[in-house]
């Protein structure tokens, strides 16, 4: 995996997860507004809300047509088509792992984790024509965990970045 920002490292290493982002994260988009923001999605949508790990919500069920992902993410709510059982089982722990990326860049950026976001996926989709490959909160949260493909740039933007 490649990732074009080093990812913020939660202290304690892999191996020996700390409590401490997962809490910091959890308080950071409680108070700027963000999971209220997806708390607000969920019940308008008629999601389920359930708990999960490391102070994340799980909203079940969403069913409309936009975004046309599995999952997507607002604060510390992961909002999904499927049902938490799912999402949180064994096999998705890379694909969770990739939306509480998401989860820490609400935390903090805020409420400007939206324009920011909408502006990587402008570029991207410019470079490559995914909205996906070069959008740099994607990148950080792992492409290939969340299902992204690595698209190569488009032959202008190579050569315009060969020509500096
Ligand atoms: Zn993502």
């Amino acid at each position: 995996m490649t990732t074009g920002v080093p990812a913020p490292r939660p202290p304690g290493g892999p191996g020996r997860p700390s409590r401490r982002w997962p809490l910091a994260r959890a308080l950071l988009t409680a108070l700027n507004g963000t999971t209220a923001a997806g708390l607000a999605v969920a019940v308008l949508t008629g999601a389920r809300i359930r708990r999960g790990p490391d102070g994340l919500l799980v909203a079940e069920g969403y069913r409309r047509r936009l975004p046309p992902a599995t999952c997507f993410t607002v604060g510390s709510v992961i909002i999904t088509r499927r049902t938490a059982e799912w999402l949180l089982h064994a096999d998705r722990a890379d694909l969770l792992a990739h939306e509480s990326r998401h989860v820490g860049q609400y935390a903090v950026l805020g409420p400007l984790f939206w324009p920011a976001y909408w502006v990587a996926c402008g570029y991207s989709w410019v470079a490559t024509g995914s909205y996906g490959s070069r959008n740099v909160f994607e990148r950080h949260a792992g492409l290939g965990k969340g299902g992204y493909p690595e698209v190569a740039l488009r032959p202008w933007i190579r050569r315009m970045l060969r020509g500096r």
